[in-house]
């Protein structure tokens, strides 16, 4: 490992500049969960990694329940899933920030970070595609916003240009009746990658759907919002037939491949079975909220 210059930014303006005056050869640092595995690894080589933590803005985790929720790019996963307020009405969001690596890692990695690493496995991308999410972004040519499903571009590369940093992650506030699930297929307990995730959130009216987003991981190069998906649910009734037919247009939008982890076909066969079940807890919470 080559030696890295480390910077910490005080402020997104400084961090702006710093990764900007380097281009390709600078990178943000959130939790280092995933870059600095990368570097140890030698699959990056950088000359400078620009420190985000001790930036306010990106520690900062608020949420109300009319204006909704913002996570500060560099907020580890702990401390989103251990707000009481923020668990109960972002519970998809809570199944994916809660599974990733183990406490330790929990207590370091960021979503922010997950989502910059662009990982088609990520876990928290389709749960914050099924919660509607926007990445808040600063750069050397001013502020813009995208929303998360547009924000992956290709394996581990996004839409942010050199300069660019995430500042936070703004998900709208749930409307009534609302229920979401992240779900994913691990051959062991935990420490390893989707082999499938699934993310769908519901609106209910009575057992009438009158919202619905999944989104899918470890299934394309990108995670993947599978819009037709929703849309085959969107104001039809809640039962076990509409549910396997949005569960068809699921798999209609994957291209999985074959890896060690699973074959095209045993993934299209989960996306089936996983989408199925992240609607039904969908459904229940939605009942229940
Ligand atoms: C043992 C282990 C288990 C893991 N298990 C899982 C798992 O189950 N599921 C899963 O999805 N992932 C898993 N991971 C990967 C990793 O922990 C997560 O992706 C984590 O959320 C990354 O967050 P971080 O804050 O550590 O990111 P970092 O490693 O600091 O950064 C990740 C990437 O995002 C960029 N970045 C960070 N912050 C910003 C910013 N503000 N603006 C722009 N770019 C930024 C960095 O430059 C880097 O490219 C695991 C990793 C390990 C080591």
């Amino acid at each position: 490992m080559r030696p890295i210059e480390y910077v910490a930014a005080k402020t997104v303006q400084e961090a702006v500049k710093s990764l900007a005056e380097k281009g390709d050869a600078a990178r943000p640092l959130a939790g280092g969960t995933d870059i600095i595995v990368q570097l140890r690894g030698g699959r990056r080589q950088l000359d400078r990694l620009v420190d985000m933590k001790a930036i306010p803005e990106l520690n900062e985790l608020t949420y109300n329940a009319s204006s909704g929720l913002r996570i500060g790019a560099a907020v580890p996963c702990y401390r989103v899933y251990g707000d009481a307020a923020v668990a109960s009405a972002y519970p998809g969001l809570i199944d994916a920030a809660s599974l990733i690596g183990g406490i330790q890692i929990q207590g370091r990695g960021s979503i922010g970070g997950n989502l910059c690493n662009a990982a088609p496995s990520g876990d928290t991308i389709p749960a914050l595609i099924a919660h509607s999410a926007v990445a808040e972004i600063a750069g050397p040519g001013g502020n813009r916003e995208v929303p998360v499903e547009d924000f992956c571009t290709a394996p581990g590369r996004t839409v942010l240009q050199s300069g660019e940093i995430l500042v936070a992650i703004r998900v709208p506030a749930p409307a009534a009746h609302f229920g979401a699930c992240y779900i994913r297929f691990i051959p062991r307990n935990e420490m390893d990658i989707a082999v499938v995730g699934v993310g769908a959130s519901m609106v209910l009216d009575g057992n009438k759907v009158t919202a619905c987003r999944i989104a899918l991981a470890s299934v394309a190069p990108i995670p993947v919002y599978a819009t037709a998906a929703g849309a085959a649910l969107v104001g039809k009734e809640a039962t076990e037939e509409n549910i396997n037919a949005a569960s068809e247009a699921a798999q209609a939008a994957a291209t999985p491949i074959s890896d060690m982890r699973g074959t095209a076909e045993y993934r299209t066969h989960l996306i089936g079975v996983l989408t199925r079940r992240a609607l039904q807890s969908a459904i229940q919470r939605a009942k229940e909220a």
